[in-house]
């Protein structure tokens, strides 16, 4: 991936985040471990505002996603309450509530983020045969369908843009991320995840599209999907150049939070290989106030 000039501020967070994953290493694996012999934790969520124990299956490899897993009764699992406290703190620093929009609208995810912002848009992408802006039925519910890459929101006409585990699962990330930028603001956030390969220089590209025909580079892997029980291809494995690509879309002050969080039940994926380890890291983005 092209590396810009901006991207030095990227690569110093990257060397000031790698030190602090480096020091929480051994408390984060005696935890995980607890998780996983207990089968539970406690914890506060702040999904739901309430202490509560967290759920953690196993599978049968003898480790799971940690941060998949590790379920509240609301259904808020450890990613989500991760990004969820990284939301509250850039709210507490906005001077009012922003127009938001979020690629999300049928994950436990929504509640929470709808009590924080009243007039917020989530969607989903519900298939190559909608146009974004669509209203589609799905399970009962209207759902707004809108594809990240070429969305239906007027340019400059939001403060807030998200998107949480979504990214990976666009065949073309970087016109994602353009397109998020369009839609903001001067001045706006763009808070997102991804999982982030802390160990990857270069990100990996699994899959992309050749004139609308999908191309596997690498064999093809699946995340769970709320829309679609088959599960969303992933295009994209992230890594250090992830900062690069967010300020190649035009966005300042690339900042990466980590929400690592014991006594919220935020821990890492606890993925005991290291090329598949992932911190619970949550990406924030300005769109420069003076920007055309
Ligand atoms: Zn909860």
């Amino acid at each position: 991936m092209q590396v810009a000039d901006e991207s030095r501020r990227g690569f110093d967070g990257m060397s000031s985040l790698q030190a602090v994953m480096d020091a929480l290493s051994p408390v984060a694996l005696m935890l995980e471990k607890q998780a996983f012999d207990q089968g539970r934790a406690f914890g506060y969520c702040r999904g739901c505002g309430i202490w509560s124990w967290f759920v953690q299956p196993l599978e049968a490899e003898g480790w799971a996603n940690l941060s998949e897993g590790m379920l509240c009764a609301c259904g808020l699992n450890g990613r989500m309450r991760g990004v969820l406290a990284v939301v509250d703190d850039v709210l507490a620093r906005m001077d009012a509530v922003p127009e938001a929009a979020v690629f999300e609208r049928l994950t436990p995810m929504f509640g929470p983020l709808l009590r924080r912002l009243p007039g917020i848009t989530g969607s989903e992408f519900l298939g190559m045969q909608y146009r974004s802006g669509d209203m589609v039925e799905h399970g009962g519910l209207q759902v707004r369908h809108e594809s990240m890459d070429d969305t239906s929101y007027a340019s400059g006409s939001l403060g807030l843009v998200m998107h949480f585990d979504v990214l990976e699962h666009v065949p073309d990330p970087m016109a994602a991320l353009r397109e998020c930028h369009r839609i903001l603001v001067p001045g706006g956030r763009l808070v997102f995840s991804t999982p982030f390969y802390e160990e990857l220089t270069i990100s990996i590209r699994r899959a992309w599209l050749r004139d609308g025909v999908l191309v596997h580079d690498l064999p093809a892997a699946y995340h769970g999907n709320p829309v679609d029980e088959g599960g969303a291809l992933v295009f994209t494995q992230f890594g250090q150049d992830l900062f690069d690509m967010v300020a190649a879309a035009g966005f300042c002050g690339v900042e990466a939070r980590l929400a690592f969080n014991p006594v919220e039940g935020v821990l890492t994926n606890a993925c005991p290989y290291p090329d598949g380890h992932a911190w619970p890291v949550v990406f924030v983005a300005a769109k420069p106030a003076a920007s055309a």
